[in-house]
């Protein structure tokens, strides 16, 4: 198996240590522990200084002002790795002969995807994820900060997922990234409409039509919501209409990486998945399971 979701830094603080092909090896390591042959190194596009400061107040269209100071002061505790130096170590390792492909985890920008385009370009990557990760200027997985956890008690959960059901069409359509990182991502707190399949058949006719595939992530086991993203009923419709999946951890240190690895594999088996996809300079392959 792939684990195609992997961060250096945790969230909370500015990247704190420096990428080196030391860490990269450790994260190797930590992988072929777990049965994982390649790992993706796919950090969040805005936590290097350029990206941040050119996407700086995507936020500031959302007409409801705690939300913006909230996000603005999370982007801003959040930035400062170079991603030149990041690319440079991610292929050092490469040529050092590490299982390790040279990713990026992009968001979702509403309305600023050519932007985001532009900011990509010429770097060797092989693979994008796409996510949503906040609906205007609402951060809905960033749980714990009060003025986030309470805009989930002051919003309908269907409107909840509507929003973000849109920006992952956007996002999509915009056909920027390859895979669509953590698919029903808005269920993290466990929270969903009673009959959530209006919802999960636009997610899946959003990735049909898009040509991307999707993530098969562990990160939601350790989330309130406890079940790997995406729900087996999305999974399902995503392999009836033919959409790849890679498989993912989306760790932010050493010790979540390929983690939950079993539970991946039994869930893609119950789908029908008898492959998943892999990635070299952005061209899909399959990977027999
Ligand atoms: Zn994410
Ligand atoms: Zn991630």
């Amino acid at each position: 198996m792939l684990d195609y979701h992997t961060h250096l830094w945790p969230h909370g603080g500015p990247p704190s240590i420096d990428a080196t092909v030391e860490a990269l090896a450790g994260y190797c390591e930590q992988a072929a522990a777990n049965g994982v042959t390649e790992i993706a190194i796919t950090e969040h596009l805005y936590r290097f200084r350029g990206p941040a400061e050119a996407l700086a107040g995507h936020w500031d269209d959302d007409p409801h002002p705690q939300l913006r100071d909230q996000l603005r002061d999370y982007w801003w505790s959040e930035t400062g790795a170079d991603l030149d130096r990041f690319v440079e170590v991610v292929l050092a390792a490469k040529s050092a002969g590490l299982p390790v492909l040279l990713g990026m985890e992009v968001d979702h920008y509403a309305g600023r995807m050519d932007r985001v385009a532009d900011l990509l370009r010429g770097y060797p990557f092989d693979v994008l994820l796409g996510s949503v990760h906040w609906i205007g200027a609402w951060g809905f997985d960033i749980l714990g900060d009060p003025v986030v956890d309470a805009e989930w008690d002051n919003r309908a959960i269907e409107a909840v997922w509507d929003g973000y059901t849109r920006g992952l069409e956007e996002l999509a359509a915009s056909r920027v990234c390859d895979v669509l990182a953590h698919p029903d991502l808005c269920k993290i707190t466990g929270r969903r409409p009673a009959v959530p399949d209006e919802w999960y058949d636009r997610m899946a006719e959003a990735a049909a039509a898009s040509g991307m595939a999707a993530e098969v992530s562990s990160a939601g086991i350790r989330k309130p919501v406890g079940e790997a993203y995406p729900a087996p009923p999305l999974l399902t419709r995503f392999r009836r209409r033919g959409v790849p999946v890679t498989t993912a951890s989306d760790a932010h240190d050493r010790s979540t990486v390929a983690d939950h690895r079993p539970e991946l594999r039994a869930l893609l088996d119950s789908a029908g998945y008898t492959s998943i996809a892999g990635y070299r300079s952005r061209q899909r392959y399959d990977v027999a399971l």
